[in-house]
């Protein structure tokens, strides 16, 4: 059995938080291999490694201060953290590496990724691992793309040779050497990417909470956390909202089927979230799995008469909207309606759209309802229930919130609906408390 372990930046944001990281490790055997994000935050208002280093990195290489002075809080940071674990190591020549390289304007996808960079050496200077820098292993093509057959095969034969060892997270490097980071984040990327390449038995993902939510704890008072999650629906969660992990992060494993456990550092005995390819039906203590939403939608309503038997309606207007390049959400459609589903900032981007869809499509009336906001409430339970889209319907009338908008995905996972953003968050208290609360 091995295990790949990925750290996030409150779980390495002090050398405390170091020391319960290496007794993590050091408590299972099958944890070989540890992907670290950069110092988080110790406290609320402190600031991240990351940004200090894209903000040094701007002051430095585009407003021309002075590199030492602008670098000094970043090496206080680490030096602070190597001098509290008691560890002889010096990162002196890395800092003057770095510095250099700021002044030379190595660009800011490198600045940003020295934090992961050096504490990634840090933690395996104390946990007496290897260090593979994510430079020599990570790839992407010349045009910045993440390489996966070339990472995957590099990543398999260089880990080969070491039954231990710590890869940092959120970089790699281009064919000319250069750095390039996934999206903010993007640690739970690498973390992913290692587990694959390895053929992990479990991907342990280390944060600060007990797990995922089973609905932003912003909106609902202490919500419960999902023991069991499916890929899928962890997928149509995060692309609704749902943050515990970076959104591509499932992709790599997801191929392997490797699960993911998301594991809270604090509390390590507790068991967190387990992420799984598949579920066996009634594995789930509710029959939803989880609820999330986004405001900020416009939709393009239109009418016309007898517009289900006319052939090449719905192509004329798809192939504009690729001709265009506007990407929908939805597209509910009626007998003789449709609405076309789309994020508020991409509308407003392509002001002639709503002529253009006249002039294609020749509808009988045309509007854009904007302010728009929407909820998905996702659950592999169910597609063997009746009655939940009426559970559904019923927490919203009572609460006196008006549908604008229902689809529901032919897999059954998950049901969306369109509300006005004003109520966003009381829909999502009395979804939740219709499915959570009253189940128990
Ligand atoms: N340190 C990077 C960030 O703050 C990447 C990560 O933590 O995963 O986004």
């Amino acid at each position: 059995m091995s295990k790949v372990v990925k750290f996030g930046g409150s779980s390495l944001a002090d050398a405390n938080q170091f020391r319960k990281v290496a007794d993590i490790i050091r408590s299972d055997k099958e944890r070989r291999y540890v992907v670290p994000s950069a110092p988080g935050k110790r406290y609320k208002d402190d600031i991240k490694v990351t940004d200090m280093l894209y903000a040094c990195y701007d002051a430095v290489a585009n407003e021309g201060k002075n590199a030492y002075n602008q670098f000094a809080p970043i090496s206080e940071r680490f030096n602070g953290i190597i001098a509290d674990l008691g560890l002889t190591l010096s990162l002196d020549d890395e800092y003057e590496k770095i510095i250099d390289n700021f002044r030379k304007k190595a660009g800011k996808d490198y600045a940003a990724s020295r934090g992961e960079c050096l504490n990634g050496i840090i933690l395996a200077n104390y946990l007496g691992y290897e260090f593979i820098d994510a430079a020599k292993a990570i790839f992407f093509t010349s045009k910045g793309e993440f390489d996966a057959e070339l990472t995957d095969a590099s990543l398999a034969s260089i880990l080969e040779g070491y039954p231990n060892a710590v890869i940092p997270g959120f970089y790699g490097a281009r064919p000319d050497g250069t750095i390039k980071t996934f999206s903010r984040g993007g640690s739970d990327f690498t973390g992913s990417v290692v587990a694959r390449a390895i053929k992990a038995d479990l991907y342990e993902n280390w944060t600060d909470v007990p797990g995922v939510a089973l609905a932003d704890p912003r909106i609902v008072e202490n919500p419960k956390f999902i023991d069991v999650i499916t890929y899928r629906e962890l997928r149509e969660l995060s692309y609704m909202g749902f943050s515990v992990l970076h959104q591509d992060a499932i992709f790599p494993v997801r191929t392997a089927q490797i699960p993911i456990n998301i594991k809270n550092t604090n509390d390590p005995a507790a068991k967190g979230t387990m992420i799984v390819p598949s579920a066996p039906e009634g594995s789930n203590e509710h029959i939803i799995t989880g609820i999330a939403g986004k405001k900020h939608f416009s939709a393009v309503c239109l009418e016309k008469d007898e517009m289900n038997s006319e052939i090449g309606f719905l192509r004329r207007i798809l192939t504009l909207m690729d001709n265009e390049g506007i990407c929908f959400e939805h597209i509910p459609t009626g007998i003789d309606t449709m609405n076309i589903v789309v994020n508020s900032d991409e509308l407003a981007e392509h002001p002639n759209f709503v002529e253009r869809v006249k002039q294609v499509a020749n509808p009988n009336h045309i509007e854009v309802e904007n302010d728009l906001a929407l909820i998905a409430v996702v659950g592999r339970g169910m597609k063997s229930k009746k009655g939940t889209a009426t559970r559904i319907f019923a927490a919203l009338s009572h609460a006196n919130i008006n549908i604008k908008m229902i689809d529901q995905g032919s897999s059954e996972l998950n049901i969306i609906v369109g509300i006005h953003e004003a109520d966003f968050e009381k829909a999502i208290k009395v979804i939740y408390d219709m499915f959570i609360l009253s189940e128990g």
